[in-house]
């Protein structure tokens, strides 16, 4: 399709508003080729891909050492059900667990079945291990959060459009403001089994919360038998500069979620990591499913966190990253309030009084850069990892006019 005129992308921009249900609001562009940072258009045009699918791209599109394990996994064996054993997944979580130094995993497919498995695990984890009684738990949750779409996710949920319309919500969960220790201290009971927090906050506009936030938050979980789950969906595998956010401030979570580029862009693959005393409450036929697992997803995850560990991409998020933010920071546009981030997780918040960030990704759109608004004021920088520094510096000759304004249309 590449090279093809405006009427053809026009015709596949109407054929996905009128068949595909509006849950979202895309860029106008029609992608059909990605290779490393880079992307194409159907016309032919490239872009620097500076979203990664919200991080699951951490490897780039199409690293060769991950399509090679897939397409070698596709000819041998994709599908057997937990019913069966199968040869990819023990050594996938033996590699999972070594690199990550958690006891156990377990594994599924989207970052939200993980957050769900994780909100059971911690439930049943409170009424078996600390006596909790049944039906009691209570679990910590952020304003601010996002960690998935379920009904069950969104109903710990502070963002009314997530909600509307969606309820009866699930009960047992208590929300606090993010970064805000006493507020945490005060809202645990004699019920609360867990704190689930993201170390970033990343859909909620890349929100950094106070130095020190979450080894405090780790001291008052671990005084009062609260399990400290951390959301690393999206901050984790290398994205902030460290392995895991956590690193940053030496905390080891009592569970860790990590799901996106653990597929490496290719399939979705998610893990909830603990130790014993957490996964074991699973006994056989407790929970489960189809495709978590399965085969092709776990010779995916090995190559995925092959790339990350070999790599050394957390190395080059904390360079590179530093360095971006600096010539964000720089660049000192009056449509600026703030350049916050860690790492390659960076948000560019737009004054209210400039307009939304949406015109701003627009005007990135046509210069080549595909970066996305969050929230409305914020522009997300997140390129693969293993971006190459002239091609930031290109990139940010690219940025810089238009957070000056130039070709923003209001
Ligand atoms: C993306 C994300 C999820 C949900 O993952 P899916 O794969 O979209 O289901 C959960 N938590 C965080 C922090 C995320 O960024």
């Amino acid at each position: 399709m590449t090279g093809s005129d405006d009427r053809t992308e026009a015709v596949l921009l109407r054929s996905a508003e009128r068949w595909c249900a509006r849950n979202y609001e895309p860029l106008p562009v029609v992608l059909d080729r990605g290779e490393g940072v880079w992307v194409w258009d159907v016309r032919g045009n490239r872009y620097l891909d500076m979203l990664s699918a919200y991080s699951a791209l951490n490897q780039g599109h199409r690293h060769p050492r991950i399509v090679e394990a897939a397409q070698r996994q596709l000819e041998r064996l994709t599908l057997t059900s937990r019913a069966f054993h199968n040869d990819q997944m023990g050594p996938f979580l033996a590699e999972l667990c070594r690199a990550t130094g958690y006891g156990k995993a377990l594994p599924m497919n989207t970052g939200t079945e993980a957050v769900e498995t994780a909100i059971k695990m911690v439930r049943r984890w409170g009424v078996e291990v600390k006596g909790v009684p049944r039906n009691a738990a209570e679990i910590i949750v952020c304003e601010g959060n996002f960690a998935g779409r379920t009904t069950t996710i969104i109903s710990f949920s502070s963002e009314a459009s997530y909600r509307a319309g969606f309820g009866p919500f699930t009960p047992g969960f208590r929300m606090v403001p993010y970064g805000d220790i006493p507020a945490l201290r005060a809202a645990i009971s004699p019920n609360t089994v867990a704190f689930l927090v993201e170390p970033i906050q990343g859909e909620s506009g890349v929100v950094v919360p106070p130095e020190g936030y979450l080894a405090a938050a780790r001291d008052i979980c671990r005084a009062n038998r609260v399990a400290l789950v951390a959301d690393e969906i999206q901050t984790g595998l290398g994205r902030t500069g460290r392995m895991f956010c956590s690193d940053w401030e030496g905390v080891r979570p009592d569970v860790m979620i990590v799901g996106k580029a653990l597929g490496g862009g290719v399939y979705p693959v998610s893990a909830v990591l603990a130790d014993e005393d957490y996964l074991d409450v699973f006994r056989p036929g407790d929970h489960g499913s189809t495709f978590g697992g399965n085969p092709l997803g776990a010779a995916v995850g090995r190559a995925a966190l092959g790339v990350i560990v070999d790599e050394g991409l957390a190395e080059r998020s904390d360079v590179l990253g530093g360095w971006f933010i600096d010539g964000l920071r720089m660049l000192d546009s009056p449509h600026v309030a703030q350049v916050r981030g860690r790492g390659l997780m960076i948000g560019v918040v737009i004054r209210e009084s400039s307009g939304p960030a949406r015109p701003f990704c627009e005007a990135l759109m046509r210069r080549g850069i595909l970066a996305k608004e969050t929230h409305r004021q914020v522009v997300r920088f997140a390129p693969p990892l293993i971006v190459e520094r002239e091609v930031l510096e290109a990139a940010l000759g690219e940025i810089a006019p238009v957070l000056a304004g130039e070709g923003v249309r209001a």
